[in-house]
This record gives structure tokens, sequence and C-alpha cells, in this order.
């Protein structure tokens, strides 16, 4: 039996949080005069929009970088993100019916906290504009065919002037996206770097961790690289049986995850990479040493167990004690000076030594991808006239607060709104 042949102007093939708003702008731009489809392979749109930001959707940040994407993607980013600041961003939002607010962080979110107002938003405006929508519609093709393309799936056949590609990373394919973008990628001839998970809980093989389960402590945690630290993150570190977590680690997964995928941080080669967590950020060496002196002065007979009892989380002091091998139940005057500089330092600078990468199930941003080289900036292939890349597909990757959807939308709108406009012309 011969496939069914749907014909469209416009065909995007993704609806994840860049396809959908390129969509959007491309069908509002048009008002209706062309036909446009959304392809996607989930039995729904959007699924992975709405678990972001825990189920808030973080959209976007006030305060916005270049600095704050991947070393390689930067000259670019910043071109765009000067034409769509978080302001123009903000203002798409609402001109297609959606308020947002900012946190007292610059973090903005939909006015109603709920990221399933966002996807309401799309699918309404989409349903509005008349946009085909194709769901539980897996794309296996694009084929480059007539001066436009042709697209395959299960028993369809979709042909197309234009193609905006939105299929997204391989991190969470669960959620949808399970790097086909690098498979239509390599199909075409378009260059693609290694992929790794970022935003992401960092693994540790640390025979002690267990004993400090369930911990969220404020901390300052850093990047060891063969002994130098290369960057650092202050926030809550949260304490799990295998991993370490929190969203300061998010930020920090990347180079680690970076260094076992390629041993490279930022590019450059290294041996060795850890973590080190300051736990009393708020107190120098000196002073948390003089805290654990003072209470052996006052409570000599106090068990060891008891020496950080009210400073921090009782339960780091069992696993730093473990890991030093203080017996927990001598008493205090017993300690030396040495074991409590020893616990004092281990305070100070906890060394975490990562096992591994992260898993892909549990990191949110795939870093790497089809390079940026491929695209103009309009999003449009150099290689090939009418195909447009969008989203986590090509190597952008930012850090935790808004910048992946930021890119995601912004993105979007430039190739949707590409794609109107060349249509226009050619009509
Ligand atoms: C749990 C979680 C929380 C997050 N929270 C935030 C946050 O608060 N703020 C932030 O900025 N970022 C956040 N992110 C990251 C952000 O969601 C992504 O960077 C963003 O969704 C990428 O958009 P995209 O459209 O490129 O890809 P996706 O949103 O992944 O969409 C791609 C779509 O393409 C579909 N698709 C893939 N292949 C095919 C195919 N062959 N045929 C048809 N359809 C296909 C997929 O099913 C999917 O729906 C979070 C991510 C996760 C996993």
């Amino acid at each position: 039996m011969n496939d069914k042949i749907l014909q469209y102007d416009i065909v995007i093939v993704g609806g994840g949080a860049a396809g959908l708003v390129a969509a959007v702008c491309c069908a509002k731009k048009i008002n209706g005069k062309i036909k446009i489809a959304v392809i996607e392979k989930e039995f729904k749109l959007g699924k992975k929009l709405l678990a972001t930001g825990n189920g808030k959707c973080n959209m976007t940040n006030n305060n916005m970088s270049s600095e704050y994407y991947n070393d390689e993607s930067r000259q670019f980013v910043k071109n765009i993100i000067s034409k769509y600041s978080t302001d123009k961003i903000t203002a798409f939002w609402e001109s297609i019916g959606l308020l947002c607010k900012a946190d007292s962080f610059g973090r903005v979110y939909p006015y109603s906290g709920q990221a399933s107002a966002v996807l309401d938003i799309l699918i309404m405006n989409l349903e509005y504009y008349n946009v085909d929508i194709f769901c539980e519609t897996n794309i296996t093709s694009i084929i480059p065919e007539n001066n436009g393309y042709k697209l395959t799936a299960y028993k369809k056949t979709f042909t197309a002037q234009k193609v905006i590609l939105a299929t997204g990373g391989k991190v969470q394919p669960s959620l949808g996206s399970n790097g086909s973008s690098y498979k239509f990628a390599a199909d075409l001839g378009l260059k693609c770097t290694e992929v790794f998970p970022s935003l992401a809980p960092i693994p540790c093989n640390d025979k002690y961790l267990p004993l400090m389960k369930g911990v969220r402590t404020a901390a300052v945690v850093s990047l060891k690289a063969d002994g130098k630290i290369l960057c650092a993150e202050q926030g809550e570190l949260q304490l799990n049986e295998k991993n370490i977590s929190g969203i300061c680690i998010f930020q920090l997964s990347r180079f680690v995850n970076e260094y076992y995928a390629l041993n490279t941080i930022n590019g450059k080669k290294y041996n060795r990479v850890s973590i080190i967590a300051d736990l009393m950020p708020d107190y120098t060496l000196d002073e948390t040493e003089n805290i654990l002196k003072k209470r052996r002065k006052q409570m000599t007979t106090l068990k060891t167990e008891e020496l950080i009892t009210g400073i921090i989380n009782k339960k780091i002091g069992l696993y730093l004690a473990k890991k030093l091998n203080i017996d927990l139940d001598t008493e205090l005057y017993n300690l030396s000076n040495d074991d409590i500089e020893a616990l004092a330092r281990s305070v100070k600078e906890c060394e975490f030594v990562p096992s591994g990468m992260s898993g892909i199930n549990s990191a949110q941003v795939t870093a790497g991808g089809i390079v940026l080289s491929e695209i103009n900036k309009n999003m449009q292939s150099v290689k090939y006239n009418n195909l447009y890349i969008i989203g986590e597909a090509l190597n952008v990757d930012g850090m935790c607060g808004g910048y992946n959807l930021h890119w995601a939308f912004a993105s979007g709108i430039i190739a949707g709104n590409a794609a109107a406009n060349s249509y226009k012309k050619k009509r």
C-alpha cells in the first residue's frame, strides 16, 4: 500500500520548545495563508516543556549574557541575544497571550507559575492560525527533493518547501528527543560534535556518601582539575546515596561530563577532576578550626560524634569522621590538634571524586550538537536552502537559569520569521 502524501509549505519537525515557537511565529506572520504542519513523534506536544523548571518553566533570565553558554557558541549566541534580549523574548510571549514575571534572582516564569500555561498558549495559537498538528509521527528521513523536502514517517510521507528542524538533543529520551537530530545531520552531511549530557547530578563512588543521604546544605562547590580550581558555584548542595546534586552541582556537571566524554575541559586536556565543597562558606578555615577547638576545650568528655552538632548537619560530621578514620566514640579530649585541623580542612575542602559521566536520564540538556558554522544568522542551513535548524539540536548549551529555553525560543522566533518572510517574498 502506498504511503499517504501530505503536502505542506512549511513543516516543523519536533513539537518541543523551539519548534512550537517557530511554528507560532511563522503562522502568525503568514496569518493562515499557507499550509504549515508541526510533526511530533510523541503522543502529545511539548512533553519536555511541561517538565521544565520543576513544572514552573524558567523561560529566560533578566541576567542575560553569552557568558552563560558553552565556549564554542558564545560569539553566535552573543549576536542572537543582542537582537533577542530577555525583554524581546518576554514581549514575544506577551504578544501571543502569556503573562510573565521574574523572581528575585531575575529568573523569568509564566505569571501563573505553570509550565502548562506556556504549552497551552502555544497550542492555542497554533489552532487559531490553523497549523496542522501530527502527533505520534516519528520522522525517519528528510530528503532534499524537487526544490523542497520529502519527509518520511510510518505510513505517511510529507512534502514541504521549507523544513524547520527542531528535534532537540538526546537527554531524557522519555520526554521526546532521542538524538534523531544527529542522524538527520549525518544523512544530510552536516557536521556534528561529540555530544554528552549536561546540567545533571554528578555520580560519585564514595562508600561513605550514603551516610549523608538526604542532606541539603549551603555550600560553595568548585571544580578542581589537575590541582587547580577552574570555577566555583554557590548554592544548595544535595547529598544522595550515589551522587551529589543541586543547581550548583548541575552548573559544574558540564565540565565533569566533558572531561569524561573527551578528556578535556573547555577544550584543554586534564588528567584528574574532582569537586571541592566548602561546607561552611561563611567561615574561614581558621575560624572553623577555632570553633571546633573551643568545643573540645569546653566539653572535654563529650563524644566526638557530637563535635559538630549545632554547627553543620550532624550527618556531614559522621561522614567526615569516617573518611578521616576518626573514632566517633572517643571523647573529645582524645582528639589531637591534627585531628581537629584535618576535620576543619575537610569541612572547608570536602573532596568528591566523580565516578564517571552523568546519565542521559538525569540531565537537563545535551552539550554539543550540529556545529553552528552549518547555519547562518537566520538559522538557515548554509548547505541546504530552506532548511532551518533550531534549539538544542545545535551545539549550544547554557547554564541553569532559563538560558536553554531562551536559546530555544530565540532560535525558534528567528527561524519562524525567516521562513515566513522568505515565503512572503516568493509569493
Ligand atoms: C527536566 C528538565 C527541566 C528543564 N528545565 C529547564 C528550565 O527551567 N529552563 C530552561 O531554560 N531549560 C530547561 N530545560 C532544558 C530545555 O527544556 C531544553 O533545552 C529545551 O526544551 C530544548 O528545546 P528543543 O525544542 O530544542 O528540544 P525539545 O524540547 O527536546 O523538543 C524536541 C521535540 O522534537 C521531537 N522529536 C525528536 N525527534 C523527532 C522525530 N524524528 N520526529 C518527530 N519529532 C521528533 C521530540 O519528541 C520533542 O518533542 C530542562 C530540561 C529538562 C529535561
